[in-house]
């Protein structure tokens, strides 16, 4: 068995470098992570040297560590999921309780029973809270899910197993019997103990890179000012809708937002109310959409809205509902200040099969019209009014800028 407890030491050295690495990342419960790894590791250790004397090394330093371990685990899952971790006092009082009772049950009464009570008992009750934080405390990330679930049962299985002993124990059976000659449940039980800590640690680095692959990806998908698409996922998630929607025969819409005489807003309210406007901007046009459609920023304070399977009607209701929200709610500076809003929109419908660049342009131009029109409004392509020959002009201009902009959207696997 000394050398399944030699593997475990070895796969906790292992991962404890892999941990250390990770904190730079700023991933919540690291350092808590990392301190519980090397105190798991020097316990392990301890425990390797059961033969040695005196009882205070093998016995009561092996308690302590994995009890003080135990405590850190807990913290990190706390600090992990965004629960208040422990106060520092509470940890103090169980270190310092299972510090006395290891100590009583080896120089006043030498209990040994009562020792492995002690120490497996408090661990067991710390796993089973570990287990029960997790399982109150769900990700909403799913990425990082089937990591979660794993720690979860591994907290449970360390819980199990540690209570199992301490029941044994205190029915006067050796539970952990004699190595040279095991009965088949005694083996299984310390081969299950001593391996299941290394992959429990293993279960955390998992959760710990998925979490922040989950979270770079949303960084690359999202802007990080308003929340809403990057240019980039925008146009990837639009691909993905308009190509579902046509082989169904249904038609996709795409809007085009600008606000209106944005740099008078920067120059009234500063840049940071600008700022303010856009944020508040996004959630209203959120609200407005309902889940509906898509938001992205295209860039400064123009934003793109996808709509799959919406006809001509219904995308025109959406629109004039966003320009009444915007209108009707202003936004309000740090400075208390109401920073009236209005957004005019171009609207362009993709059909079954079409390019997605062209109902860009053609939203883009209806949108001049909007603005030409007076602002505050909506255009839809394909119902302009007179066209004159600027915009005419303007289709021609907006095109060329457009086919040169737009190139082919490169995958993005997870858009938000
Ligand atoms: P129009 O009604 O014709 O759209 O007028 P406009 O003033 O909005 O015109 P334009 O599109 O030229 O100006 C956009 C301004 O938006 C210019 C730029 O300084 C400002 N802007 C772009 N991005 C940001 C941002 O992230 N924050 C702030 N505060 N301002 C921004
Ligand atoms: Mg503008
Ligand atoms: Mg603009």
């Amino acid at each position: 068995m000394s050398f399944l407890s030699a593997i475990a030491v070895i796969s906790l050295l292992v991962m404890f470098p892999v941990l250390l690495s990770l904190r730079k990342t700023g991933v919540p419960g690291i350092a808590s992570f990392s301190a519980a790894c090397v105190l798991t590791t020097l316990a392990a250790s301890v425990a390797m040297a059961e033969s040695i004397e005196p009882v205070w090394f093998h016995t009561i330093l092996e308690g302590i560590l994995a009890v003080a371990a135990g405590l850190l685990m807990l913290r990190g899952f706390q600090q992990f999921l965004g629960r208040k971790p422990l106060d520092a006092w509470p940890v103090a009082i169980v270190l310092a309780s299972v510090t006395t009772a290891l100590l009583f049950f080896s120089y006043v009464t030498d209990d040994d029973a009562a020792r492995i009570s002690v120490g497996a008992g408090v661990l067991s009750l710390i796993c089973f809270l570990t287990g029960a934080t997790i399982l109150r405390n769900w990700p909403r990330e799913r990425a990082i899910g089937p990591y979660m679930l794993f720690c979860c049962v591994m907290a449970f299985l360390v819980a199990g197993l540690d209570a199992f002993r301490v029941a044994t124990v205190m029915a006067g059976l050796d539970a952990v019997g004699d190595i040279l000659d095991p009965p088949i449940w005694t083996t299984a039980y310390l081969v299950a103990r001593l391996l299941i800590t290394p992959l429990f640690f293993l279960g955390i680095i998992l959760m710990l890179h998925g979490w922040m692959i989950a979270s770079l990806r949303h960084m690359i998908a999202h802007d990080d000012l308003t929340g809403a698409l990057s240019r980039r996922a925008f146009m990837t998630t639009f691909e993905r809708m308009s190509s579902t929607a046509a082989v169904s025969g249904r038609q996709t819409a795409f809007m085009l937002l600008d606000l209106d005489r944005f740099k008078q807003i920067n120059d009234l309210h500063g840049h940071a109310g600008g700022d303010t406007a856009l944020v508040h901007f996004t959630h209203i046009v959120r609200e407005t959409l309902a889940g509906r459609g898509i938001l992205g920023r295209l860039g400064g304070e123009e934003f793109g809205i996808a709509l799959a399977g919406t006809g001509r009607l219904d995308v025109t209701e959406i629109a004039e509902a966003i320009c009444t929200a915007v209108r009707t709610t202003p936004a309000r500076a740090n400075t208390g200040t109401e920073i009236s809003l209005t957004v005019s929109i171009g609207i362009a419908m993709v059909s079954p099969g079409g390019s997605l660049a062209d109902a860009m342009v053609q939203a883009d131009v209806a949108l001049y019209e909007a603005k030409a029109l007076g602002r505050d409004r909506l255009s839809i392509a394909g119902s302009l009014h007179a066209a004159s020959v600027a915009s005419a002009r303007a289709l021609a201009g907006a095109a060329a800028q457009m086919r040169a902009t737009v190139g082919p959207a490169q995958p993005l696997s997870n858009t938000g």
